[in-house]
């Protein structure tokens, strides 16, 4: 087996800082302007690898100036890139993200070369996908490639429908687990179980995408912790978020993916690895940025609560 494969999205992130943000027609001068490696599942990727897992990732990077920048990352922490394949033409997936003097953000993402990463580029690394022992998943490549590398991967696939797509009800129920936070909780249940109420409360929504097919599920609950439905398991475990002074949750989420996918490596106990990716996702808020907050192994990650 061949580890960990993340097939998904990959951009260079353009982040600007305003003072506020522009009106329709208007100019402003901004400041930073610094390109930084983004991308769901390369942040996914990198989360891992710097954990000590054996990751290799597929997707696509345009042949522009800002390939070098997304893939930089990747490349520093070992992840193999030789699976990821440049779109002749195509701009690298591109998202420019403006932040105001509240923090408050607006994100426009072009996903250039990640298109390109449909049934037919996913098919070409079968081998390796059959070969997986975890195949971590995103939305942000067409539907028709999440869809071929959930059904090639001879593994486990963990399932990150983010954003949420249209998928098979048969991939969906291929995910062990499925990882979704409450909004995309509740339009997974829609897309499985469609006319039916959404419950308010976050353990019943778990429940409730059980019953529609889901066999182990992972809620994540920001600065609250998450909720954890392992297989055959009836009772939904909470895991409590580490308490730390968050400076900016960016790729929290899959800083906690990451860490999930590189500790099943290892165990198969769902709860004990969503404990771990709560403490590494609570690592990641404490500085800012995406990949450049993820922990190493020889970090101390924020405490376990009890
Ligand atoms: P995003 O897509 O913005 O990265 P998400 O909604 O997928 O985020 P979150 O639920 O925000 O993911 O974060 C994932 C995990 O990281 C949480 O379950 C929690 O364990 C940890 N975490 C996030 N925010 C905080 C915080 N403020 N303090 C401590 N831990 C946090």
């Amino acid at each position: 087996m061949t580890g960990i494969v993340v097939v998904g999205s990959i951009n260079a992130d353009l982040n600007l800082r305003v003072e506020r943000h522009p009106g329709p027609g208007e100019t402003l001068i901004g400041a930073d302007g610094s390109v930084t490696p983004g991308g769901k599942g390369a942040n996914q990727a990198v989360a891992a690898r710097r954990l000590g897992a054996e990751v290799r990732m597929v997707g696509a990077v345009g042949d522009d100036a800002h390939a070098g920048a997304a893939l930089s990352l990747l490349k520093e922490c070992g992840v193999g890139v030789g699976t990821v394949s440049t779109s002749p033409g195509t701009p690298t997936g591109l998202a420019v993200v403006t932040v105001d003097e509240h923090g408050e953000n607006t994100i426009v993402v072009v996903p250039g070369a990640n298109t390109t990463v449909d049934a037919a580029a996913v098919g070409a690394h079968a081998a390796l996908l059959e070969d997986a022992d975890i195949v971590v998943l995103q939305g942000e490549i067409p539907r028709s490639g999440i869809e071929a590398a959930a059904r090639l991967c001879g593994g486990r696939v963990i399932l990150n429908p983010a954003p949420v797509l249209e998928l098979d009800a048969e991939v969906l129920h291929r995910a062990d687990p499925l990882v979704v936070n409450e909004h995309e909780a509740g339009l997974v249940l829609g897309l499985l179980a469609p006319g039916k109420d959404v419950p308010e409360d976050a353990g019943d929504m778990l429940q409730a995408l059980r019953r529609a097919g889901i066999g182990s599920l992972v809620l994540t609950l920001g600065g609250e912790g998450a909720l954890v439905l392992p297989a055959g398991a009836t009772e939904v475990v909470p895991v409590p978020a580490s308490p730390v002074a968050a400076v900016d949750t960016t790729g929290a989420g899959d800083a906690f993916i990451g860490a999930l996918a590189a500790h099943l490596l290892k165990s198969d106990d769902l709860v004990e690895a969503a404990r771990f990716a709560a403490r590494v996702g609570a690592f990641a808020v404490r500085s800012e940025g995406a990949q450049p907050s993820y922990p190493y192994m020889t970090d101390d990650l924020p405490g376990p609560v009890e």
